[in-house]
């Protein structure tokens, strides 16, 4: 049995902890591995849990020899690591989204974070590599690939010819059949002029952006030690959204980060409206061992998770009205398994009649039953 686990809250660690205590019971006899992030972190608090056989750290989860070790701790210093995963699917068997790892690791140093201490330094994979991967998911039957990356518009600096994630995306649009690309989080300090013209003006490029704001208040974002303002964040939308008013807006916010009093956390809930976040992904601030944040004046968790609770119902009624306006209009739904689902090229989730899987179908969009929106294909 295999644990991968997960470092960027206390709550994913506990969450490891309670998978590994639930593989164990229902399996006695089975040699239990605990690799991933939290394992890299702090191998010694895993190997220390009686139901772990063995803790291979991310810095050796791609070297065959540390999988046939015996070694109860195999975990080396993952800033040497300088190796990306490489590109081994073929295929995503059962889903219509593939998705390409085309980056690795950060080289910031945000101080609520512990990814750079479980991922190492920032790598990338080359052009030709991801162009070969995404052609073989197109050959597959993959309508849709998403990249990733842990800072994904990082992507390209340690290459030879130091490309930017802007060449990578027009590489994959000119030199496969790709229907649909999508991208995962994007810092919004560091879009390049080649991505921002082909997320503003590419069909195949999705009209959806996640954008890792964190916070919406100045003095907030300088503790985090982020690279873009508030008015940086603001703008860019404002960029993106006059020349692709479709454009759908993701966001990362994190509530109750240490210091954060009522008028910060106000001006974050302002950016949800201010930036027409339609999708956002709240997190509660948790403070991460060995981090710069972890040192200052702690906000009490109740009213943190005040805070997250309010930005989550704002985005929710954000979220409701923009799938409110999407009714009567008509888009491409890329039709996922089993058939009776898929997304919109802004990523609205959408109820649809029975349609082959893989397909890309042209829908009218009805009504909205609950949160969701139903399709009618023309
Ligand atoms: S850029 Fe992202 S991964 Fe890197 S330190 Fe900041 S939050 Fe963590």
């Amino acid at each position: 049995m295999v644990v991968n686990s997960c470092a960027v809250t206390n709550d994913a660690v506990a969450a490891t902890r309670r998978a590994i205590r639930r593989a164990r019971r229902e399996r006695p006899a089975s040699e239990l591995i605990v690799t991933g992030c939290a394992a890299q972190i702090d191998p010694a608090s895993f190997a220390a849990m009686p139901e772990v056989t063995r803790v291979i750290g991310n810095s050796d989860k791609l070297n065959p020899a540390a999988w046939a070790s015996t070694d109860p701790v195999i975990v080396r210093d993952i800033a040497r690591v300088l190796d990306t995963a490489p590109h081994m699917s073929d295929a995503f068997e059962g889903q219509t989204r593939a998705f390409v790892e085309v980056q690795n690791g950060c080289d910031h140093a945000c101080t609520f974070c512990a990814i750079p201490a479980g991922r190492g330094p920032s790598r990338s994979a080359t052009i030709d590599g991801v162009v070969e991967q995404v052609a073989g998911l197109v050959t597959a039957g993959h309508g849709e690939v998403v990249l990733t990356g842990v800072d994904l518009s990082s992507y390209g600096h340690d290459l030879s010819s130091t490309p930017k994630l802007g060449d990578l995306v027009a590489a994959i649009i000119e030199r496969t059949s790709l229907r649909r690309l999508r991208l995962s989080s994007l810092d919004p300090a560091a879009i390049d002029g080649k991505l921002l013209e082909l997320l503003t003006n590419e069909p195949r490029v999705m009209p959806h952006v996640h954008l890792s704001f964190q916070a919406g208040d100045d003095m907030v974002l300088k503790r985090m030690r982020r690279r873009h303002s508030r008015a940086d964040a603001v703008r860019l939308v404002e960029r993106l959204k006059s020349a692709r008013p479709e454009i759908a807006i993701g966001a990362d916010l994190i509530a109750g980060f240490p210091t954060e009093d009522d008028a910060m956390a106000a001006n974050t809930l302002a950016l949800i409206d201010d930036c027409a976040i339609v999708h956002a992904h709240v997190f509660v601030y948790s403070p991460r061992a060995r981090t710069p944040a972890a040192r200052m004046p702690q906000v009490p968790p109740p009213i943190a998770k005040a805070r997250a609770q309010a930005l989550r119902e704002a985005a929710a009624r954000r979220h409701c009205d923009w799938l409110q306006l999407q009714v009567g209009t008509t888009t491409e739904i890329l039709v996922e398994r089993p058939g009776t689902r898929g997304h919109s090229p802004g990523f609205a989730d959408v109820t649809l009649p029975p349609c082959p899987p893989g397909t890309i179908v042209t829908a009218r969009l009805t009504h909205i039953e609950g949160d969701q929106l139903i399709g009618m294909p023309l």
